[in-house]
């Protein structure tokens, strides 16, 4: 029987609503950051959101100075120069701006800028978080422009450390962003790949911290709302990238499903994770791909649990029927059924697959699933994921 004791950690003030990027001098005001940093990926840099959203600092006199080499999948050269760019500007504190890359980037800004042990010394492992000074990591407010990752409420970073391959996440309580403001005009210039990945990715960590074992009921409600806006929101939001309403509820998605994650994540992410830091694909597109067939090989441990799920999101048919809920949404997305049909001339020999297995296995989020995730079991996975 599970233990009915647990730790609980909630996130922090968030100002949403359409519109309310308008509040972001004020939100620099209220978390004390007088000369930000604004952090965001190339990519967005480039698009009319970004010089918008600077004049509404220029209107109100703010200094700022901006950072844009962010990869997607950021990784450890990126950070550093991050930091350089920060110190070089005296900045007092970030805004991060963007996807999951550059909200992490930003948030990693302004935790290492201050700290004179390496990065990797910080990953989330025990309490190596307690090794940070904590009198010098930089206030934050947080932006996001997509509706995925749900970064914006998290209190952890995804780096790449390219010298082996893998995403470490880096954890510290005061990482947590001080204000988001969360606004689903952000997010109406999203292309259907990335509004498919992202969303697809919320739904992940819903659903993922729903099955996790342990006792939370509180990030279970929330894992649960949250499912039932992904699955209602998300086609909409997929077929008309203008509809204001379903981004909305595709923004407090996202933002649920982080705030659920802390329960815990399972095999959907212990795999993608390997294939996002070899093959540098999209984190929610990857994860959605995993989806079905980590489903599959929970089942007997999740089936009451997706029973009880499916009773609430409407779906008839038990664990049987959101299986096909799931198929059904990814076909409507556009989510490829293969790994093959996301990263082009994908053929893994044996001894890659093996890397990618032992990858997964240790992967920290490999822990909350609930069947263990053994070598074999991880391999016949991937096996699946590329079947079909
Ligand atoms: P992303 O930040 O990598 O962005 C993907 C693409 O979308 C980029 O090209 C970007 O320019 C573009 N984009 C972003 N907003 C846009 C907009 N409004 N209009 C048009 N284009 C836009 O994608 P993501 O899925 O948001 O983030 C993925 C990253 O987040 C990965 O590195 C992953 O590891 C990390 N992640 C972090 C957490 C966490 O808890 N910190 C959780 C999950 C994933």
């Amino acid at each position: 029987m599970t233990k009915l004791v647990s730790k609980w950690n909630y996130p922090t003030t968030v100002r949403f609503g359409a519109g309310r990027i308008s509040e972001l001098a004020d939100a620099l005001k209220v978390a004390g950051i007088e000369r930000p940093l604004f952090v965001t990926d190339p990519g967005l840099a480039k698009l009319p959101v970004v010089p918008k959203t600077l004049k509404l600092l220029d209107d109100a006199k703010v200094k700022y100075g901006v950072f844009s080499d962010v990869k997607p999948n950021p990784v450890e050269s990126n950070l550093t120069a991050g930091i350089a760019v920060y110190n070089k500007g005296k900045h007092d504190g970030v805004i991060a701006f963007g996807g999951g890359s550059a909200l992490d980037l930003g948030k990693l800004i302004a935790f290492q800028a201050g700290q004179s042990r390496p990065v990797w010394d910080f990953e989330d492992i025990g309490d190596w978080y307690t090794r940070a000074d904590a009198s010098k990591i930089a206030p934050i407010v947080a932006v996001p422009t997509t509706a995925g990752t749900g970064s914006e409420v998290g209190r952890a970073g995804v780096l790449t450390h390219e010298a082996s391959h893998t995403k470490k996440v880096i954890f510290h309580p005061k990482m947590m962003p001080a204000i988001v403001i969360a606004d689903p005009e952000l997010t109406v210039g999203m292309p259907p790949f990335i509004t498919a990945g992202t969303g697809m990715d919320a739904l992940a960590h819903c659903l993922e911290a729903y099955c996790a074992p342990g006792y939370h009921p509180m990030a279970d409600g929330i894992a649960l709302e949250g499912m039932r806006l992904a699955f209602e929101n998300l086609p909409k939001a997929f077929a008309n990238g203008k509809d204001l309403t379903a981004r909305a509820h595709m923004m407090s998605a996202a933002a649920m499903g982080a705030t659920a994650f802390q329960k815990g994540l399972g095999a959907i992410h212990s795999l993608s994770h390997p294939i996002g830091a070899l093959y540098d694909t999209h984190h929610g597109m990857t994860n959605a791909v995993f989806m079905p067939y980590v489903l599959a090989f929970n089942r007997n441990a999740v089936e009451d649990r997706i029973a009880r799920a499916a009773a609430y999101l409407g779906i008839k048919g038990g664990f049987d029927g959101f299986a096909k809920a799931v198929l059904k949404l990814r076909k409507e997305l556009k989510v490829p059924h293969t790994l093959g049909g996301l990263i082009k001339d994908f053929n893994p020999d044996r001894k890659r697959k093996a890397l990618i297995a032992d990858m997964a296995i240790v992967d920290p989020t490999a822990g909350g699933n609930p069947v263990k995730l053994t070598k074999k079991a991880a391999a016949t996975l991937l096996d699946q994921a590329i079947a079909g």
